[in-house]
């Protein structure tokens, strides 16, 4: 198959072409789209047999369900049971907008979209191309992220193309997405809602939009194998480069001080005298500190939307550089930053090295 790119300016969308694509959506095919958070990669989410070539396209394990994307709040009706009070109050805060939420499904949206659960995520984007698509296919569309399974989400269609080239009918491409992390998850099935994926709707919003919200332990850390997760998404190595990842944050003390520095200098110049090409994740403040390796800044500390929208394409860029090992600094968990950290921390298959302690192994 091959894939047609088309693009798309954001301010004057051209309606033929974004019409060429709803096409392909209504009529089973793939099309990858831009949307806030990451591009997605699109299909009919009532479509049994397209929900299936995106797990196909993807390589993505078929219990792992796919959030649907709508274009309006009414299009959620018909496709859940009930929506909750706390639902509804978190969609007139946050919708359009970058947060999913987990609902019981209704009997219309088919098993392969949701990997065998009874329940269904949904989600409004307000990337304008995406609401635009959407609506022009007057589907829900399914839409996880159009990486290969495995590899870290995209946020250009150029790293569309790279993971999906000859696999998908077409990519729209609109430019960089705005925020760079795939969207924040909170299952609204319960009496309190839990958070099963941080991002951009961080949980002090949550919190501040409808009182206590609860944390699936999952999102903290690696989750053992005999545990069946929330969100099965969580259980599977994810947003993974190629090379080994390797956090370094100091167990006492300050953020990201010296001992950081000089630990990851040390471990720097103990892979690359055995002939490995390493990779540094830092910020703008320390990136002078770093005589060796090949060394990228996320941006400023301060600015946690700048080092989450970085993020993906920094362990996408050492992965075609064919950097063997990459240590990263450590990031603040509050905001914006949960979600920073808990990316961080599944690229890293949780390996965490304490820069003030003896690394400890397992
Ligand atoms: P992605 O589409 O790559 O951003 O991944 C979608 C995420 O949404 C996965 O981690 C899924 O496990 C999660 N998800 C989708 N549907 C459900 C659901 N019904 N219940 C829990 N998690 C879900
Ligand atoms: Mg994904």
């Amino acid at each position: 198959m091959v894939t047609k790119v088309i693009k798309i300016d954001r301010q004057h969308m051209d309606e033929r072409l974004l019409s060429e694509a709803a096409e392909i959506l209504r009529s089973g095919g793939l099309a990858a789209f831009p949307t806030e958070t990451v591009y997605g990669l699109g299909a009919d989410g009532l479509n049994r047999e397209a929900a299936k070539k995106i797990y196909a396209a993807k390589g993505r394990p078929s219990d792992n369900p796919l959030i649907l994307h709508i274009s309006a709040v009414r299009e959620i009706e018909p496709l859940v049971k009930e929506v909750p009070e706390t639902a509804a109050k978190l969609m007139d805060a946050f919708w359009p907008g970058p947060l999913t939420m987990i609902f019981p499904k209704s009997g219309i949206v088919p098993s392969e979209t949701t990997g065998g659960l009874d329940t269904v995520a949904v989600r409004m984007p307000s990337d304008p191309v995406a609401s635009r698509l959407i609506a022009l296919t007057g589907r829900p569309i399914a839409a996880p992220s159009a990486n290969r399974s495995g590899r870290p989400s995209p946020t250009t269609a150029e790293h569309v193309l790279q993971d999906m080239d000859g696999r998908i009918e077409m990519i729209v491409d609109g430019g960089p997405v705005g925020i760079g992390v795939e969207s924040t998850i909170v299952d609204v099935t319960g009496d309190v809602p839990v958070l099963l994926r941080p991002g951009a709707i961080t949980m002090e919003m949550l919190q501040e939009a409808v009182g206590p919200v609860e944390t699936d332990p999952a999102v903290a850390g690696p989750v053992a194998a005999d545990v069946k997760p929330k969100a099965p998404g969580m259980k599977y190595r994810h947003y993974a480069p190629k090379a080994e990842l390797a956090l370094v944050e100091a167990a006492v003390s300050e953020q990201t001080g010296e001992a950081v520095i000089s630990r990851i200098n040390q471990l720097t110049r103990e892979k690359q005298s055995q002939g490995y090409l390493v990779g540094i994740i830092c910020t703008d403040e320390t990136k002078d500190c770093y005589p060796e390796g090949i060394v990228r800044s996320l941006g400023p500390r301060a600015l946690q939307e700048t080092i989450a929208h970085s993020l993906f394409a920094v362990l996408r860029e050492f992965d075609d550089l064919g950097v063997d090992y990459i240590y990263s600094e450590s990031f603040a968990r509050d905001h914006l930053g949960q979600a920073i950290m808990n990316r961080l921390t599944k690229a890293a298959g949780y390996h965490i090295i304490y820069a003030d302690k003896e690394e400890r192994h397992g």
